[in-house]
């Protein structure tokens, strides 16, 4: 490890550690000494440096996780995420490049971010994601680098993923039934060429060419990373009711046997995505359906920080997660800030404020102009979302313009 002030290394072993894995198998990533009694702990309390000053807002919130998009575009178009006749694209020249995306970055860490998640779009369809995910893991000080998803393109591009050092996945699975995916993704799958050794599951034989449904391609991702040793692999399931409400089981069920965190996750209202409150299915409903099942459905300890509930099922290998955005926000522990494809720093998913930092850094702003901007924006963060029913009404833009 290259040389870090002292102060850094202090305040950053005093934040909370990445939770074990339930199974047993590796964790991606790790700290070493975790457990550190009173005496030290009460020492690195007394003279760690307090977070930047710019990262902080003025509820004392510290900004250690920053999402990054690195694509509004998508090879699906899932009914929660974004309109049925998609949505404007911004021309190329308006996106964040691959060294503006890089420059961002590493200013964000020094600045103490330690935990980046890329995301879109899918961001899986950028061309330079692996390269990217190797040099977001030689910044110092950047302990986390996780990806979100759709997972049609993992299988084939984890082990390059993980070598470049991608820490975390998680994967958006919505259904478990092969023809719901297709209409609930609005697509039904990739025609691939046929290679040798390539015979997917289920895939449909057209001459040369194979289409492969969308579901099998996920499943493939998700065994995939198991298998490559990220634990928990998270799945992210957007529950609607009406639509895959009546799956929540089936989704528990699979974690008796693999080491997954299926989380489920309240559907939030996005520009285009036609949100109404009859569709959202709340954290405290979809509970009771588990507990019907499994009485014996233990909560676990969580970080504070944490935007999920957890729970597991004794003796299953896997958790359950609430992701409660709508009915029981998290706002009080928000630690995260985005920067949208397109270069905007938003500093909460349903507001809808946002700086350009793209045009600051075209401007040829230097690091302390940025930082200055960066902390603007960071002191303006509301205490919380304004509630279900006013960010329904809000203006905002669609999901997949945003990046989760
Ligand atoms: N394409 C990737 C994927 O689907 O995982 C990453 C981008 S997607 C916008 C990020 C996450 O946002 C996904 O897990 C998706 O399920 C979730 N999401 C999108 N729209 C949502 C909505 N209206 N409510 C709740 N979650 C949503
Ligand atoms: Fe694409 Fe992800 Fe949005 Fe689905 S949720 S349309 S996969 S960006």
């Amino acid at each position: 490890m290259a040389a870090w002030p002292v102060s850094r290394m202090l305040r950053r072993a005093l934040r909370p550690s990445v939770r074990s894995c339930s199974s047993g198998a590796p964790v991606a990533q790790h700290r070493p000494g975790e457990e550190l009694s009173q005496g030290p702990r009460q020492f690195l309390r007394e003279h760690a440096a307090p977070f930047s000053a710019f990262l902080t807002d003025s509820f004392g919130r510290q900004h250690s996780y920053l999402r990054i998009s690195l694509t509004e575009r998508c090879n699906l178009r899932c009914q929660y995420c974004m309109p049925e006749e998609g949505v404007s694209l911004t021309p190329k020249a308006d996106l964040l490049t691959t060294e503006e995306i890089l420059t961002l970055a590493r200013l964000f860490v020094k600045e103490g971010i330690d935990k980046i998640r890329l995301t879109g779009g899918e961001p899986l369809i950028r061309p330079d994601v692996v390269d990217i995910v190797a040099r977001l893991h030689q910044l110092e000080g950047l302990r986390t680098i996780g990806i979100t998803t759709n997972g049609i393109n993992l299988a084939r591009l984890l082990p390059q993923l993980q070598k470049s050092g991608l820490s975390a996945i998680n994967i958006s699975l919505d259904t478990l039934v092969p023809a719901k995916f297709e209409f609930i993704a609005r697509r039904k799958g990739d025609q691939m060429q046929r290679r040798a050794g390539d015979i997917p599951t289920r895939a449909y034989a057209a001459g040369e060419l194979w289409l492969v449904l969308g579901f099998h391609k996920v499943m493939e991702g998700i065994h995939k990373a198991i298998e490559l040793g990220y634990c928990p692999v998270k799945v992210n399931c957007v529950v609607m009711r009406g639509l895959n409400d009546d799956e929540l089981l089936d989704f528990v069920a699979l974690t008796k046997g693999l080491p997954l965190d299926v989380r489920f996750i309240e559907y939030m209202p996005f520009d285009g995505n036609k949100w109404n409150f009859k569709k959202m299915v709340s954290y405290k409903e979809m509970l009771d359906t588990l507990w019907q099942q499994w009485p014996e459905l233990k909560k676990l300890p969580g970080e504070e920080s944490s935007t999920a509930k957890t729970f597991r099922v004794p003796g299953f290998q896997g958790q359950v997660s609430f992701i409660t955005s709508m009915s029981d926000h998290f706002c009080g522990t928000c630690n995260r800030l985005r920067i949208t494809a397109d270069g905007n720093l938003k500093v909460c998913l349903f507001g809808s404020s946002e700086v350009s930092l793209r045009d600051h850094l075209r401007a040829g702003a230097s690091e302390e102009e940025l930082l200055r901007i960066i902390g603007a924006a960071v002191g303006r963060k509301k205490r919380q979302h304004a509630g279900m029913f006013s960010i329904s009404q809000m203006k905002n833009r669609p999901m997949i313009l945003i990046g989760g």
